[in-house]
């Protein structure tokens, strides 16, 4: 069967056998049901099988198809469970399936973010190891004070531990993408973040060249933050990624108790 890579789905499909060996040995040891998004050719799905059951799901029909063919006997055994379908859409009331789970895949960038974004919000899921643009590995990693540190550092470093595994260069994909790919791993400490901090950080970092003062001064009183900043021992000045995790989330609890309004002006009262 010839296929040919939909560039709509995201399809680069990794060839260097070295770094599908990093992926699998960086993946933990635990019982949690493997769930692989987009499997592809299946060539990391193969590796995978040798030692567990693997769920799958795969967008494209046409790589279903081939799939069901090339792993017809596992299908069969029940080793693989292929869902044909948009991952997203089995998302949608917020978690992927009741079981602990943990996510091991090759993500299309077009949806890396967000799915990774779901994943760590999902209490069913314990851990996540996934090859991303480099550039967006970068953000979850950073420390505070580099300039990558974002609200994808703090959501993810708020719900547990985030590491690199290995950098894959556009030639060990087929065909290969325009950027540089990084394999990471989350492990999950904590449930989830409340959607109105998520509310909060996305104010926070809303132009992350401003200031934090100006960014939550947009939706926050004012008068409350300079309070809440003296308090705290942080400079007007102060850029949102030269604040701490920690810090973030003194401040949305301080901004909770005090009772502030979430509209500018609102509290003022
Ligand atoms: N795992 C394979 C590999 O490493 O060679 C393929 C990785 S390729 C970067 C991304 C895969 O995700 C493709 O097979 C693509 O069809 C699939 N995909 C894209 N969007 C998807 C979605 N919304 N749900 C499920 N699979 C998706």
């Amino acid at each position: 069967m010839n296929i040919k890579a939909k560039k709509k789905f995201g399809q680069n499909f990794l060839k260097d056998k070295s770094i599908v060996e990093e992926i699998i040995k960086a993946i933990p040891n635990s019982n949690h049901k493997l769930i692989e998004i987009g499997p592809g050719l299946g060539d990391l799905t193969e590796h995978l099988l040798k030692s567990q059951d693997v769920v799958a799901f795969e967008i494209d029909l046409d790589l279903c198809k081939y799939l069901n063919d090339k792993f017809s006997e596992e299908i069969e055994s029940g080793k693989l469970q292929l869902i044909c379908g948009d991952v997203l859409e089995f998302w949608s009331s917020g978690k992927l399936m009741e079981d602990d789970y943990k996510i091991v895949a090759n993500l299309p960038y077009y949806i890396a973010t967000n799915i990774i974004l779901k994943a760590l919000q999902d209490s069913s899921c314990n851990s996540i190891t996934v090859m991303i643009q480099k550039e967006v590995a970068d953000k979850f990693l950073a420390d505070v004070g580099e300039r990558e540190f974002s609200s994808l550092s703090v959501i993810a470093q708020s719900l547990g531990d985030v590491r690199h595994i290995v950098e894959a260069p556009p030639s060990a994909f087929d065909p290969p993408p325009k950027v540089v790919s990084s394999v990471i791993e989350f492990k999950k400490l904590h449930e989830s973040l409340s959607s109105e901090f998520l509310d909060f950080l996305r104010s926070a970092f809303q132009q992350p060249r401003k200031t934090l003062m100006k960014n939550l001064s947009q939706k926050y009183s004012r008068e409350y933050l300079e309070k809440i900043f003296e308090q705290l021992d942080l400079t007007q000045s102060i850029r949102p990624h030269q604040v701490d995790k920690m810090d973030y989330h003194q401040i949305y609890e301080m901004l909770e108790d005090l009772k502030i309004g979430r509209e500018r002006g609102v509290t003022k009262t």
